[in-house]
């Protein structure tokens, strides 16, 4: 049986108490045997419902950043303790399993004021992702009878957020930080910036406050820092994060009428999207009154014609490629220039190979951030019993990388199975969730000696 946390327990009271935010949770209620347990049913309540689950997100924020919370869980250190840095999906993957097997709950600690990781970068949806949405449990992109985004241990999958072909950031956010509510201590605005020996475990460096000592730290800094972020000026320069906080805003498109997307990965795909108003629809945005004209979209290896669109690129991105060609009356809105490009910030515009812009969108990759004493030279394959590499060990720290933050290279099995056939897969939840499972399940508790 499912036993919700206190927090869990105080957010589902909160909610049943405010009318306006409980009509999910009690509609779900007349079906209360299709689910687990009375719990989960309720929480999916709150979630499918947009009221519901925007009060219980405000809960969560004002629960997590109370000051006084964050002072007691920093003074009840011990050396025993393990600290997950980031509070992405991995995090609570971790956490979920780590609680199940009996283990005490991990503390984890985020940089951000907003907790759950990637995919909380906005509280309002503003990207889709591209895996399918599927009931299931955990497996293989080729298996139809698999979720793809599918959190070991969590209250509930974000496959019951949302009936959508894809969910949104939001939904995914909103399954992570349930679980991390159900399975870890969390606190924001703590930016880890170094992990030292401090015998039997490691002493934690955070900016701006006392250090913390750990028995164990689980390293899931995710994807990292945009590449090129030096360049953006975060007015009419943006990086992809900065991009999708202001679709995230009111009028995030007011006076845009030519843009730039420089980078044809997933985050260029889905910036170009929020211009062509195929993404989620933003808070407050109209095109009555609010069109992007044209997007250039600086990008080497993506198709330039609409039929070649159609064949190369994967179903999640098909409907990109019609606007690749002409409407009826002649006019083109999305062109790709197949070159790289470096923007320069002018006043009010952005400059881009002598055309002015109103936006560029940077979305030319991630970097490591950095923390002192984990660099990457000091890591090496973590592996399971049945040989398969599931994390990176420390050489000499109690420290181990788990999720992309690991870069476990494709294994031959993953080569066997498809997985490498597309190269976002190396990064994604069904390649690296279940690896961050298997670590949970089997490391041992930690100990002083
Ligand atoms: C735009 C985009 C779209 C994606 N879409 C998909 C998709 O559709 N399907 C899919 O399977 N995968 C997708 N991915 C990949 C997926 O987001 C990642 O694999 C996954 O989120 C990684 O989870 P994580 O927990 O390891 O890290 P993250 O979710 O990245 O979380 C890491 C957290 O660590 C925090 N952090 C970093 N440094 C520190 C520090 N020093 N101290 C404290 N905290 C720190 C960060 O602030 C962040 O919140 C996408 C990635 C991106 C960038």
């Amino acid at each position: 049986m499912f036993e919700p946390s206190a927090l869990i327990t105080n957010l589902l009271a909160a909610v049943a108490l405010k009318d306006s935010a409980g009509a999910g949770m009690r509609a779900v209620m007349q079906r209360e045997q299709d689910f687990p347990s009375p719990t989960q049913a309720r929480l999916t309540g709150v979630a499918l419902d947009p009221n519901g689950r925007a009060y219980a997100d405000e809960i969560l924020d004002t629960y997590w950043s109370d000051e006084r919370h964050r002072r007691e869980l920093f003074s009840s250190g011990s050396s025993t303790r393990e600290v997950i840095i980031g509070s992405g999906v991995h995090a609570a993957i971790y956490a979920a399993i780590r609680v199940l097997r009996g283990y005490p709950k991990p503390l984890v600690l985020e940089r951000a004021d907003r907790v759950g990781g990637n995919f909380a970068m906005t509280g309002w949806p503003t990207f889709f992702l591209n895996s399918r949405n599927r009931a299931g449990a955990g497996g293989l992109a080729g298996d139809l009878g698999a979720s793809l985004n599918y959190l070991p241990g969590a209250p509930i999958q974000a496959a019951d957020l949302s009936m959508r072909e894809y969910i949104t950031n939001a939904d995914m956010a909103f399954a992570v930080r349930l679980a991390l509510a159900q399975y870890a201590d969390v606190v924001p605005n703590a930016n880890v910036v170094s992990v030292n020996p401090d015998s039997p475990g490691v002493e934690i460096g955070i900016e701006g406050d006392a250090s913390l000592l750990a028995g164990r730290v689980l390293d899931a800094r995710g994807v990292g820092d945009p590449n090129d972020q030096d360049v953006a000026d975060g007015v009419t320069i943006l990086t992809f994060p900065q991009f999708m906080r202001r679709m995230a805003g009111a009028w995030p498109l007011r006076g845009v009428r030519r843009v730039a997307v420089i980078g044809g990965g997933d985050s260029g795909k889905c910036a170009v999207e929020s211009c062509l108003g195929i993404g989620p629809q933003p808070f407050m945005a109209a095109i009555g009154v609010d069109q992007v004209d044209r997007v250039d979209w600086y990008a080497v290896g993506l198709p330039t014609t609409c039929e070649r669109w159609q064949e190369d690129i994967r179903g999640r991105y098909q409907a990109i490629g019609r606007y690749l060609r002409p409407d009826r009356f002649g006019a083109r809105r999305l062109t790709v220039l197949p070159r790289t490009a470096r923007p320069v910030a002018l006043p009010g515009a952005g400059l881009v190979d002598g055309r002015m812009y109103d936006v560029v969108v940077l979305c030319t990759g991630n970097r490591e951030t950095i923390i002192d004493g984990l660099t990457v030279a000091t890591f090496e394959e973590y592996t399971t019993a049945d040989g398969a590499a599931v994390a990176r060990e420390h050489d000499t720290l109690p420290v181990f990388r788990v999720g992309p933050h690991a870069r476990l290279p494709l294994s031959t099995r993953e080569r066997t199975d498809g997985v490498a056939a597309i190269a976002a897969n190396e990064v994604s939840i069904f390649r690296t969730a279940p690896k961050t499972a298997a670590l949970a399940a089997t490391l041992p508790p930690v100990t002083r000696d």
